[in-house]
Parts: structure tokens; sequence; C-alpha cells
């Protein structure tokens, strides 16, 4: 046994763009894709809800609390001293992978929601005040929008969206005509979950920031698919979850420029978050500790801190390139389906293929396709506002992921065509 847990970080190993993944090894980290769902292998295309774990994850969690656990920042002995550096390793790989410029700007949440919450009931409610806006967009989840309109409800503040267009595409001069002197915060998708689309953000951030606007971006579809470097695009606030990048659920990172985050009141009070307690004064602790309350999800930060090692080993560039190949080929493929139709065409896209097919509802779709072992999710993804949009009351969508494979787009159109055949 050892107390010593994995420090590497594999993140700035990056291999070269042109050689292709090797899509087969990759699949064998991933114990869970050898299933089978009725009869059938496991064809796995609901990463946008949640992606699998590979090994090396599973494995990060498994010699953390067979090997080293204990709590963090607390003890001198050796195990809690063991934990503690992979729980402060992990942040600088979250670090490292946003290219923040320093660990006091990474705070761990339990996902995108709390990081956004946490944002909205800090910086939110000590900005936001009567008579002042707060700005989204048309594309964003439930997320995005719910802790900004119960920041407006208490202040008597107004949320504003910007429009998307038939694509799923943001309208851009809508946006700059909500930017006004009264926005005290832009808070946008980086990547919608509901169409793929990716938000021309650095544009944005500069039109936002020009009006004196400071923006927060919502990354949790875009981290598991985009190369992320927040000190390049400048932005404010950046929230990512853990679950859809191939790490642990329960955890997530909040990257928030330090001269904002100190400024801010803390989100919840309790251990960890203070320097001195007394019943007459409570002095907080430094950054990023003071957004920490409490016994961290420390686990899932070691989970997490080992997905963003993966990630780093295979590098994003590749990834999305294959990713991106079988978006091609889906987008063909779903497109000579007799009544289908693709929702969200935008021309930069992930991954995401949501469509509805007439005469098909699509719980129905996801029935059938469940027998075939084709795992998709049907519904509105959290994001009613686009759903409404676009006139249907929900699609069923196909994300993709890294271990995603040619073949198994050919299972989702012979799944789907299946389904017509049933009830169209
Ligand atoms: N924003 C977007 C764009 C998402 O796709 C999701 C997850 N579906 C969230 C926010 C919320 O993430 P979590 O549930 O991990 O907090």
């Amino acid at each position: 046994m050892s107390a010593s847990p994995d420090l590497r970080p594999a993140t700035e190993v990056r291999p070269s763009s042109a050689v292709a993944i090797d899509i087969s090894a990759v699949r064998r980290d991933f114990p869970i894709l050898s299933r089978q769902v009725h009869g059938r292998p496991l064809v796995y295309l609901d990463n946008a809800a949640s992606s699998q774990k590979p090994r090396a994850v599973i494995e990060a969690e498994r010699s953390l609390y067979e090997e080293y656990y204990a709590n963090v920042h607390r003890g001198v002995h050796t195990l809690s001293m063991a934990s503690t550096d992979a729980y402060e390793a992990a942040r600088s790989k979250a670090q490292r992978f946003l290219n923040a410029g320093s660990p006091r700007e990474i705070i761990f949440t339990r996902g995108t929601t709390e990081a956004i919450n946490l944002v909205a009931a800090t910086f939110g409610r000590s900005r936001v005040r009567a008579g002042d806006e707060v700005l989204v967009s048309g594309l964003e989840h439930h997320s995005n929008i719910v802790p900004w309109q119960m920041v407006c409800e208490e202040k008597g503040a107004r949320l504003r969206a910007a429009p998307i267009n038939d694509d799923g595409e943001i309208v851009l001069d809508e946006l700059a005509k909500r930017l006004t002197t009264r926005t005290r915060i832009l808070a946008l998708a980086h990547v919608s979950n509901a169409l793929g689309t990716v938000n021309p953000v650095a544009q944005i951030i500069e039109m936002a920031h020009a009006r004196g606007v400071p923006v927060l971006l919502d990354g949790a579809q875009a981290a598991p698919h985009v190369e992320v470097d927040v000190q390049a695009l400048g932005c404010d606030f950046y929230a990512f979850s853990g679950h859809k990048i191939y790490g642990p659920s329960g955890i997530g990172v909040l990257y928030g420029k330090a001269s904002l985050l100190e400024e801010m009141p803390p989100y919840q009070g309790g251990g960890d978050m203070i320097l001195s307690v007394s019943f007459e004064k409570t002095t907080y602790n430094e950054l990023p500790y003071k957004f920490e309350a409490g016994t961290p999800n420390i686990a899932g930060v070691v989970g997490l801190g080992a997905a963003l090692d993966w990630v780093g080993g295979i590098g994003l560039d590749r990834i999305a390139a294959h990713e991106h190949g079988l978006l091609e080929q889906g987008t063909r493929r779903l497109q000579e389906v007799p009544g289908l139709k693709i929702i969200g065409t935008a021309r930069d896209k992930v991954a995401v293929l949501s469509f509805v097919v007439e005469g098909v509802h699509p719980h129905d779709m996801g029935t059938v396709l469940d027998y075939e072992g084709v795992a998709v999710r049907t519904g509105h993804h959290c994001a009613q506002p686009v759903m409404e949009r676009f006139g249907v009351p929900a699609t069923t969508r196909a994300s993709l992921a890294v271990y995603n494979t040619k073949e198994e787009i050919d299972v989702l159109v012979e799944g789907i065509q299946k389904a017509r055949e049933m009830f169209a």
C-alpha cells in the first residue's frame, strides 16, 4: 500500500493532432461499453446528459479510498496530507485545463448548476439592483436561466434573452441591442446542450466588455469538446461539470477572475471558508477556500483530475476531429430518413444531433432505440425556451463522444427506420 496519490499532470503532454485516435483502444478504457442492453451491444449516445467513465477515473477514486483517504486541509497526519496533495493537484490540473492564471481562480462546486448559482447568489445579488438587467440567450439550459431569474425577482430587475435564428445561432445584432447601460452581467452557454451550437464567444465577450458588461460562460457542453482558454477569451467566469467530461458526477469547476472573486461575498458559511470565527465576527479564508465551505467532494475532485489527465492524454483537438467526422456522417445519414428534421443546424456545432420524425413521438423513438441497445435522450433537454422557439415539445437527441463510432451511427439510423415503420 502506498500513501502517494497520482499527482502527474498529463494535460501537458499533447499528442500530435495529425495522428488519428485508436478508437478501439479508447473503447477498451471504458468498462461499461462492453455491456449489452436488451441483448444488443450498448450504443451510448447520451453523452450530453452524462458521459461514461474510463478506468483511469474509476481507478483514481478506488486508490484514494483504498490507499490514502482522509479529510483535506485539516490534519498533519500522512493520509490527510496525501489527500490534500491530491485534491490540490486536481485544482492545478483544472487550472491548466482552462489556462487560468492561478489555482486561486479555480473553485470546486457540485457542477455547472452550482457554479452558476454561486455567481448569481454572490456577484449577482451584490451587483444587480432594481431596474437593472441580466442578459442571457435563447439557447440556455435552465441552469443558466433560473438562478438569474431568482436574482432578478428578488431585486426587481429584468431578465432579457437574445434571440436565436432558425439554425439555432444567436442573432448577434439583437444581442448587441440588449447590451445596455443597465446590463449587469451576460450569462451565456459556450455550447448549447439542446442543439450543439458553438457560440462565437470570443466575439461576444468583446462586444460585452466594450460596454463594460462582465460575462459568465456556461461551459458544461463545451469543456468535453472544445479547447478552452479563459485568459485568451477574457471571460469573467467559466463553469463546467465533471460528469460530462468523463469524470465523476457531483463535481464541477467555477473559474472566476481573482479580482472579481476577491470582492464577492462568500456563497455558503461553514468550515474551511474561514480564517477565524468568534461570536462577534468571522473573517473569511483566502481564495479559493472562501468559496469551498464544508468537507468537499474529495473523491470527485481526485476523479475529475484523472478525467482531465485522460482527456489531455488524447488531446481535445483530436477528440474534436473524431467527433466532427461522426457529426458529418450522422447529419448526412439522418437527412436521408424521410420525415426526419434536424433541429439545430448551426455552422459551428459539436456532435449533437437533435431531431424530430413526423408521426413518431420522441419518447416512442427513445423506447424503440433502447430496445436496439441505443441510449439517446428524449424530451426538452432542460431547455424549454429552445423547444418553444422551434415549435416542438421535445426532440430525440443523439450526442456523441470520443468513444463513438461510424458503426454506431449506422445502428442509430437503423433504429430510427424501425421506429418509423412502427409508428409513422
Ligand atoms: N448547462 C448546460 C449547457 C448543460 O448541458 C447542463 C447539463 N445538462 C448544465 C448547464 C447543468 O449541468 P449540471 O447538471 O452538471 O450541473
